[in-house]
């Protein structure tokens, strides 16, 4: 967003004097650059550009040296003001206006403009190159960045700075912060800003006791006391590691949902990677539990969850696009481009890539719910992987 402050500042009667001979010389450069776009149309019937003339004004200065008195910047401004009354005038013409417009000479100059560089705001001084360290009065402060600074004299000759600066506009929405979640074997789940989060140690543990207690039950006799009880504390085993899972579940959702607005995941396809029905059905249960976990707390934080295709995202190149076939056993991403990083973080850039470019795939709430079923088919006593 564009805005004006216009200031007055007050010359010392030297300093009046460049201002004026400034404006004259950007009058004169005017006229010459008018005559000379007329010559060469009447001539040659050929059209000048900016860039034609601001090329020439080089040349135009041995001729009258007089125009090294004034800032280089400040003379090209005068040919870009010249283009745009062209640029205006073929408009017109474009639209059959009844007043075409045809750029005039000048005899009077108005205002010249530093359009960069070459301008400077110092406390209650204004220094202008060229021209020197003039006094301002500024009754207000200036927000957002300085663009352009355009030196004015108003018909009863006092001076005034126009500044133009570019404000950030208040209503600009922020850009979302997305962020796409690799689920995997190694880690359970790795970033795309490269956080990765480990199963938990204790729920490994609970897993081993869970071996063993399985292995007891199946030492014990059918229908007898003991393979009763082993069964209990199979079940109680169970019940701990579930306890465990949901616990660091809630943990890494509750980090996932704090650190985005956009959270994107896999639509998983568990048979590429998992061999084995029932850890593939272990895998999913917990995956999709993170899922849903993460997506009642976006829920909650009006944040969104979304699941993307997950074809390729495993072999593509996050850097390059290329596809680079991998095993399970491949942990790293090399590319030919010159990208080597960790397998499971350049999946959750590709994942990441997928959900912001609203590569969504399916109705979340169906999507989670028809896995639900499938998990819910599986045997209590199955192994955790
Ligand atoms: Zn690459």
């Amino acid at each position: 967003m564009r805005s004006a402050y216009k200031f007055r500042i007050y010359p010392t009667k030297q300093q009046a004097e460049t201002l004026d001979d400034t404006l004259d010389f950007c009058r004169q450069l005017w006229n010459l650059a008018l005559a000379d776009r007329k010559t060469i149309y009447e001539l040659e019937g050929k059209t000048r550009s900016y860039e034609d003339q601001a090329a020439l004004l080089t040349q135009e200065k041995t001729k009258y040296p007089e125009l090294k008195q004034v800032f280089s910047q400040v003379l090209q401004e005068v040919l870009r003001r010249l283009q745009t009354a062209f640029d205006n005038f073929f408009r017109r013409v474009r639209q059959h206006a009844r007043k075409k417009g045809y750029p005039r000479f000048k005899s009077r100059y108005l205002s010249f403009t530093y359009p960069q560089l070459g301008f400077k705001l110092d406390g209650s001084k204004l220094i202008l190159a060229k021209i020197g360290s003039i006094r301002i009065f500024r009754h207000r402060g200036i927000e957002g960045q300085i663009k352009t600074c355009t030196l004015k004299k108003s018909s009863s000759c006092k001076w005034f700075a126009l500044f133009s600066v570019e404000k950030e506009d208040p209503h600009k929405v922020e850009p979302l912060k997305s962020l796409g979640v690799d689920l995997g074997l190694t880690h359970q789940v790795v970033t795309s800003e490269g956080q990765y989060f480990k199963y938990p140690n204790h729920y490994i543990k609970a897993q081993k006791a869970l071996r063993k207690a399985q292995k007891a039950l199946s030492r014990k006799a059918k229908g007898s006391n003991n393979r009763q009880k082993a069964k209990i504390k199979v079940a109680k085993v169970h019940e701990r590691i579930k306890n465990l899972r949901d616990e660091s579940l809630h943990q890494v959702s509750r980090k996932l949902v704090d650190q985005a607005e956009l959270i994107v995941f896999e639509n998983l396809n568990i048979n590429e990677m998992v061999q084995g029905n029932l850890a593939k059905h272990i895998l999913d249960h917990s995956w999709n539990k993170l899922i849903q976990f993460t997506q009642s707390k976006a829920e909650r934080a009006g944040k969104t969850v979304v699941l993307v295709d997950p074809r390729n995202t495993t072999k593509k190149c996050s850097a390059c696009g290329k596809l680079t076939p991998k095993t399970l056993k491949d942990r790293v991403h090399s590319c030919r481009c010159g990208l080597t990083i960790c397998r499971d973080l350049n999946a959750a850039l590709n994942i990441l890539t997928l959900g912001q470019r609203g590569g969504a795939c399916g109705d979340l709430t169906s999507i989670l719910n028809s896995r639900s079923r499938q998990v819910g088919s599986m045997k209590q006593e199955a192994p955790i992987l």
